[in-house]
């Protein structure tokens, strides 16, 4: 019998691929008429390659994820920098050195820089929430201008109703570090995410089937379930449903203009009801004579992105999981099937362990 992988993303590729190579055979679904899942690219009606999903950056730490990717596609270096409007100026985040001297005016060493953060830091113990976080790292008025409206928008919540986990994504640096990552790898795939992962699906024991619902198909022909799509709704959102956060992607392409801003993304915690604009050809090293832009809006309603980490829906999370647990037939892997806000590489690490655990072979195995 067949293994059946829901979800042509991260989490269902990787164990697709995975079973294929274990000489498997798998059907992939997706819903979505389109495989690699929120990281899906492609070129948009002016040729420049986008992501529809809003900027995906790949960065690890993690060798073995790096090496296994790297079967798959080739590389081209990139260090994302972001940098935020407040009041009418762009500045360095995370916040550096650079962003403290240029907002206040002043000319502080390292050391001095290091100095200042100690002065206005907030210290709070234990750290609890997001709020925890910022305010023991950089206090109140940075907070204020950087964080503080910005996760308003991308959450509907306040800081101090959100997960510590949140804004831990986002270190407080004294030196000019004006990277968004620092990874020992970052790079992006050479001829984009969605060439790789069909590389990675392009093996004569997987079947792709697009357009297709798990829910459309009879589960008893296939041996084994791998499930990435929500855990809510695997089980009919028995205990009701757990909160997603959506995004409304508005994609522009401006004609005869080489550059829209000075670096990958620019966020704008303060201003418009978009959290970001993210300019595709720093991502992806592209020439064209025009340029291509996203916005994000951030909403309550449609698609799932991003888990709400919150100890409320963690609890929720909880009771879904104890369903999971007991289905031996179905094994729940990814972002939205473990509920939890993970990083691409955090998922094909994880999809690795998965595989391993079903006896589909190791990575760190060398392999013909
Ligand atoms: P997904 O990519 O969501 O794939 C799940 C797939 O399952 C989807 O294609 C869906 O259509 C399908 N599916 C769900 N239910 C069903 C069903 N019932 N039947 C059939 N198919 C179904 N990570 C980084 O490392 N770097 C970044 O820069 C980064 N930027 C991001 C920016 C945004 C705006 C978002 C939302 C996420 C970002 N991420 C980033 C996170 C990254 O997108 C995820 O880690 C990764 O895509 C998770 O892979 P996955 O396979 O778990 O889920
Ligand atoms: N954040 C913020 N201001 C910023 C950047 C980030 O307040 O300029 C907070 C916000 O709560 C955000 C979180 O930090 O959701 C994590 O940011 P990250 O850029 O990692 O979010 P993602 O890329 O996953 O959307």
């Amino acid at each position: 019998m067949a293994i059946l992988v829901v979800g042509a993303g991260f989490a269902g590729t990787v164990l697709a691929e995975r079973a294929a190579f274990a000489g498997k055979q798998v059907v992939v679904l997706d819903r979505r008429t389109h495989i690699a899942g929120n990281a899906y690219d492609h070129p948009d009606e002016h040729g420049v390659l986008v992501h529809r999903y809003g900027p995906h950056i790949f960065h690890t730490n993690a060798p073995h994820v790096a090496d296994y990717l790297s079967r798959f596609t080739a590389w081209r270096d990139y260090e994302h920098r972001v940098l935020a409007s407040v009041e009418g100026e762009l500045y360095p985040i995370p916040i550096n050195r650079i962003t403290i001297n240029r907002l206040y005016g002043m000319n502080l060493s390292e050391e001095e820089a290091a100095a200042y953060l100690d002065k206005v830091r907030e210290p709070r113990d234990p750290i609890r929430t997001s709020e925890d976080v910022v305010l023991s790292s950089v206090g109140r008025d940075l907070c204020d201008k950087f964080f503080r409206n910005y996760t308003r928008k991308q959450w509907g919540m306040d800081l101090s109703e959100l997960a510590a986990l949140v804004a831990a994504r986002i270190p407080t640096r004294s030196n000019d570090d004006d990277r968004y990552f620092t990874d020992s790898f970052q790079k992006m795939p050479r001829d984009g995410f969605t060439r790789m992962f069909q590389n990675m699906l392009d093996h004569p024991n997987i079947r792709v089937e697009l357009g297709t619902d798990f829910k459309e198909v009879d589960r008893s022909h296939f041996e084994h379930i791998f499930y990435s799509g929500p855990i809510d709704e695997y089980f009919d959102h028995r205990f009701g449903k757990l909160p997603y956060r959506s995004l409304s992607f508005q994609h522009e392409h401006l004609q005869d203009q080489q550059q829209f801003q000075p670096v990958g993304t620019v966020n704008y915690p303060n201003d418009f009801a978009f959290t970001r604009i993210t300019e595709f050809k720093h991502l992806t090293g592209q020439t064209h004579t025009g340029t291509s832009i996203v916005r994000e809006y951030p909403q309550a309603e449609g698609d799932p992105y991003y888990p709400v980490p919150s100890e409320q829906n963690q609890q929720l999370y909880k009771q879904y999981q104890a369903l999971a647990d007991a289905e031996t037939s179905t094994t729940f892997v990814g972002r939205l099937a473990q509920y939890r806000y993970l990083n691409m590489d955090q998922v094909v690490a994880q999809a690795l362990v998965v595989a391993e655990r079903h006896g589909l072979g190791s990575v760190r195995e060398p392999e013909p």
